[in-house]
């Protein structure tokens, strides 16, 4: 049994919203019957190209059994979060993008689970959307990205919706997006290769020393590909932090490496010693298989790397393929299997 906890879906019939609200980069889709792809467009400009595999749920379903996936946890592709907008438009497209998510789901309950979207630029109305995700719409969780408009994850304006994240049960799935430094990663496709991994370590950082999960201990949070550059560079992380509790300290005593095992992370690192090193920091309960799928910097053939990982056992097997998605989203396996 094979759980992605990591895929991306986009609504096929999406609304035109800078259209509808005259202004912005809001994405829609401009479809190509005669080739299955559609363009996604923000706004008037032409952003990329994507495969029917990205709104065809049969397509999905197909390709899935191919692989032996049983069941995809789908969430939105981050250029949708609209964190940039109007807080009541992000409302709107983050409520007609979580709909179309709990449509999918009901129609296969068994084959997919969905993480919601809220319109995190503004607090309260994010938590207003969190709670109708969790206890209208049945979803285990929601994913968020690694900054809010340049805003940490710490940031005081957020505390309101850990605290509410925490007291509804909802798993977290942090995803890196709107990458640092844009300005010098104009070539070699660096926001992907360099800026994600720095997001997701910047965001790490904010919630260990930030004091966020000091604060709220029963969060269940996630961290997409692999945790970016944190794992790695945990030793020079805690090392920085005994030097220097001047800087580092300021809201949370706990070593940043003590989070290691409290956090999840999904498996996409593409490399055999990398994951190696994963399962020792991280360990096997707390590592989810996840994919990226279906775009191309993904793993294509999912839990080829944790079938190459030829030492581990059949137990350490099924955490990384389902047991630990399962754990982070706090479901049962039996309705699955
Ligand atoms: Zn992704």
């Amino acid at each position: 049994m094979k759980i992605d906890l990591h895929t991306h879906i986009i609504p096929p019939d999406i609304p035109n919203y800078a259209k509808k609200f005259g202004y912005g980069d809001f994405i829609h889709l401009d479809h190509d019957p005669t080739t299955c792809t559609a363009c996604m467009m923000k706004g008037p400009e032409r952003f990329r190209v994507i495969e029917s595999n990205c709104w065809d749920v049969e397509k999905r379903l197909e390709e899935c059994n191919k692989d032996g996936v049983s069941v995809q946890v789908l969430s939105t592709i981050p250029v949708l979060f609209n964190y940039w907008a109007k807080p009541e438009h992000a409302s709107e497209t983050s409520k007609y993008i979580n709909d179309h998510l709990a449509q999918v789901v009901s129609e296969h309950p068994t084959r997919f689970i969905a993480l919601g979207t809220v319109p995190l630029q503004e607090t309260q109305l994010a938590c207003f959307e969190m709670e109708r995700a969790v206890k209208k719409l049945g979803m285990p969780g929601i994913e968020i990205g690694s900054n809010v408009n340049g805003r940490n994850l710490d940031d005081p304006a957020l505390d309101e919706f850990w605290a509410t994240a925490q007291d509804l049960g909802a798993s977290i799935f942090i995803h890196p997006w709107d990458m640092m430094a844009r300005d010098r990663m104009s070539k070699y496709w660096t926001p992907w290769l360099v800026g994600m991994m720095a997001e997701t370590a910047l965001a790490y950082c904010s919630l260990t020393m930030g004091g966020v999960l000091d604060k709220y201990p029963d969060l269940k949070i996630c961290f997409a590909h692999g945790g970016g550059s944190f794992p790695a560079t945990i030793g020079r992380i805690d090392h920085g932090f005994n030097v220097r509790p001047d800087l580092c300290q300021t809201d949370s005593q706990s070593l940043p490496s003590s989070w290691l095992k409290k956090i999840y992370i999904d498996s996409l690192v593409h490399d055999e010693d990398a994951l190696k090193l994963l399962i020792k920091k991280v360990g096997v309960q707390r590592i989810a298989l996840g994919t990226d799928y279906p775009f191309p910097l993904g793993e294509h053939r999912p839990g080829a790397l944790i079938e190459k990982m030829s030492h581990l056992t059949q137990d350490q097997r099924s955490w990384l393929n389902y047991k630990s998605a399962l754990a982070f989203l706090g479901l049962d396996e039996k309705h699955y299997l």
